[in-house]
């Protein structure tokens, strides 16, 4: 195997120790894939999930969250802006229905755009740097000290 932590010429800086381990080996190594009858999946080890990678930032969230607040208040502008053009003088809220749901309904979608914008900024700019910390970080296999490592 090319990639063991023996191979490597640093030592821990706490302990001294050679043995330093990679953060994706100790999830490899921890991680299995099992497929059973009714099951399937990962197990696994409680020192895999430690040294999981980072992820990127999934897109659903803002959806889910901001979605329906959207389509809520595009439904009651267009509802407004309906009642507004077929009974323009029997509405007595009309200001209202043309104004504060519009408003709304912009508002909403504006906080969709820049909970996406935020999303695509991180998966662009922090998660990578993130990425590559964690493939370049150790754990002493003696006193569990992690160290960053940039050959
Ligand atoms: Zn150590």
């Amino acid at each position: 195997m090319a990639a063991t932590g023996q191979q490597i010429a640093y030592r821990c800086d706490q302990c001294g120790s050679p043995e330093l381990v990679a953060l994706s080996q100790l999830y490899e190594q921890g991680t299995r894939s099992f497929s059973g009858r009714f099951t399937s999946g990962i197990s696994q080890s409680f020192t895999a999930k430690a040294a999981a990678p980072p992820t990127p930032k999934r897109y659903i969230r803002p959806f889910v969250l901001w979605g329906p607040v959207v389509v809520f208040f595009a439904i009651w502008t267009y509802v407004g802006f309906s009642a507004l053009f077929m009974h323009p003088k029997s509405l007595a809220l009309k200001e209202f229905l043309a104004v504060v749901f519009p408003i709304l309904f912009l508002t909403a979608f504006a906080r969709l755009l820049l909970n996406l914008g935020r999303i695509a900024r991180y998966n662009r700019e922090v998660y990578p740097r993130l990425r590559s910390d964690w493939a370049h970080t150790f754990m002493c296999r003696r006193c569990g000290k992690y160290s960053l490592i940039r050959p």
